[in-house]
Order: C-alpha cells, then sequence, then structure tokens
C-alpha cells in the first residue's frame, strides 16, 4: 500500500471532496485576514518542483482515477506561472485524463499575470479559482485587513474570466456584524453582479478561536448577529443580486441554513426559504462557532 502524509492542516472547498490534493504551496501568503486562522499555525513555504515530483507521481498512484487536482495550500495562485506550469506540467504526465486542476487564489495573484501567462495556465489545465472575497464592502474590507480593495477584486476576477479560468466566489455572512450587515450585504450583492461567477457560495463567520481573538484582530466595532439576523442579511444580499446562470450554494459546514439553486433563476424560491427559516427561528437564537472556518 502506498502511504504518504500531508502537511496539516490541509484544508480544500466542499466541491473538491474527490479530487486528489497537492499540496504546492505551504500555508496563506497574506495569512492577515482578521477572521481566518486556517494558516496561523504555518510559516508560508513555497515548493520546490524537485520536491514536488515524487509526490505527484506517488499521490497519481493513490489517486487513480481521480477526474480533478486541487492545489492546496491557502493560494497556491501565487506562485508565479514560470514556476507552476512545470508542476502542472508533472500533473498532467502522470495523472492523463484529468479535467480540472483548481486552487485558492487571492484577486492580487491573478493581477499579477499577465494575459498571456493566464491563457498559458488555462492550457495547462487551471479551469477554476476559488476566491474568498468575503465582501464587497470596501470600509469592511479594510476592517478584515483583506489585503485587497473591491476594485483589486474585481479586476482580477475579470481578468481571470477572460482568459477562460472560471472562478467560485465565497462571501462571509454575519463578517462585519450588526455595525455593518446592511452595507456589507448591499455591496456584497453589487459586487457579485459585477463579476457574475460560475459559482457563488456563502459562508458564516465563525470564531474558532474565540469571540474576544476576533475582536482583537477586527479594526472596526463588532456587534454579533444572531441566526435571525444572519438570516435577514442573506435575504438582503440574495435580493439584491442580479446574475446570469450562478450556481449557487450554502453547504459550507459553518452555515445555519443550507441553500441551493441557480441565481437568478432560483431567486425567489430561495428567499422563500430564507423568510421560513426566519419566521420559524427564536430571535434570541445565537449561532454556535463550529471548530474551523
Ligand atoms: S482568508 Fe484566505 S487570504 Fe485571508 S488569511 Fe485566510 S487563507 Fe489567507
Amino acid at each position: 500500500m502506498t502511504y504518504f502524509k500531508y502537511s496539516e492542516p490541509l484544508f480544500r472547498p466542499p466541491a473538491e471532496a474527490y479530487s486528489a490534493i497537492i499540496q504546492a504551496t505551504l500555508g496563506c501568503s497574506w495569512n492577515q485576514c482578521a477572521f481566518c486562522e486556517m494558516y496561523t499555525s504555518k510559516k508560508f513555504k513555497v515548493r520546490k518542483l524537485e520536491e514536488l515530483k515524487p509526490e505527484i507521481e506517488t499521490l497519481s498512484k493513490i489517486y487513480v482515477g481521480a477526474k480533478k487536482v486541487f492545489l492546496a495550500d491557502g493560494n497556491a495562485f501565487v506562485l508565479s506561472a514560470n514556476h507552476l506550469i512545470p508542476i502542472l506540467e508533472e500533473i498532467n504526465k502522470h495523472f492523463g485524463r484529468i479535467q480540472r486542476i483548481s486552487s485558492y487564489a487571492l484577486p492580487k495573484d491573478i493581477l499579477s499575470k499577465s494575459d498571456d501567462e493566464l491563457k498559458k495556465l488555462r492550457e495547462h489545465g487551471i479551469k477554476l479559482l476559488y476566491i474568498g472575497i468575503e465582501t464587497g464592502d470596501d470600509e469592511l474590507l479594510q476592517l478584515i485587513n483583506k489585503g485587497e480593495t473591491s476594485e483589486s477584486t474585481v479586476g482580477g476576477i475579470l481578468k481571470a474570466n477572460n482568459a477562460g479560468i472560471e472562478t467560485s466566489i465565497m462571501i462571509i455572512n454575519g463578517l462585519g456584524g450588526k455595525m455593518y450587515s446592511e452595507q456589507h450585504a448591499i455591496n456584497s450583492a453589487k459586487i457579485i453582479n459585477r463579476i457574475n461567477p460560475r459559482f457563488l457560495s456563502t459562508l458564516t463567520l465563525s470564531m474558532p478561536f474565540g469571540e474576544s481573538h476576533f475582536i482583537n484582530r477586527f479594526k472596526g466595532e463588532y456587534i454579533p448577529l444572531s441566526v435571525v439576523e444572519l438570516f435577514e442579511e442573506l435575504r438582503t444580499f440574495i435580493s439584491i443580486t442580479e446574475l446570469n446562470n450562478v450556481i449557487y450554494r450554502s453547504n459550507h459546514v459553518s452555515n445555519n441554513l443550507i441553500l441551493s439553486g441557480t441565481l437568478s433563476k432560483d431567486k425567489e424560491n430561495l428567499i422563500k426559504q430564507i423568510d421560513k427559516a426566519i419566521a420559524s427561528t427564536p430571535r434570541g437564537l445565537y449561532p454556535s462557532s463550529p471548530l474551523m472556518l
């Protein structure tokens, strides 16, 4: 039996549950978002091709028949095209008929690449980037220390889309608490309307190290939202979206309400489900934090 050990902790999007995972980088190159503890235990590291070659070969024997490969960790797309392309060639050599290679990315990781480089990466198999934009509200982007603006976010995502790379976008429900809830919902819907990504998902703010730890890192005033207020924020967000054929999911472990549909076709139905959840939830109920985002 072939044995392989990842560098933990290891995260991947729910849609990559059956994908082969290759750790092209360790940790997150930014690692400063106020709400995120995913990689705070790891020092960011770029892994050399020579180190990855035997791993890719081994993983191709473990994930026999895998159709998808996910490049971990936090934002493997930070790697330059010159560094990524030989890794992709190695994956294609050992995995054969792979349908899609994907990774997490920050908008700045896309903007740092030329149009030609993005097209080459697409030709080598990168067909999807997962981007946690978290919010479309510039004030909140600053308060959470995302290191991006709404303009850099739109610019990066549209640049990837123009090169034929699809995007899966994540927004965090409840990110700014009560103080910023309305502007977060409205401006997040507006930015999603400008991007019209292939996939959209909403997660709920969770605090694995506790509320006071988050408050120390958040640069604004944080007042938690009750479950009903989280649903109301989500309702505002969904109701403002005007989208064309965007696959929407709220199936992350952090969510209190699981939704799925295609926006805007299923918008009214999704709003009805949220209204039903609002009507049947006690107003004084607060979410309990899951273990990890
Ligand atoms: S949210 Fe993404 S970019 Fe921000 S620290 Fe976490 S992994 Fe890095």
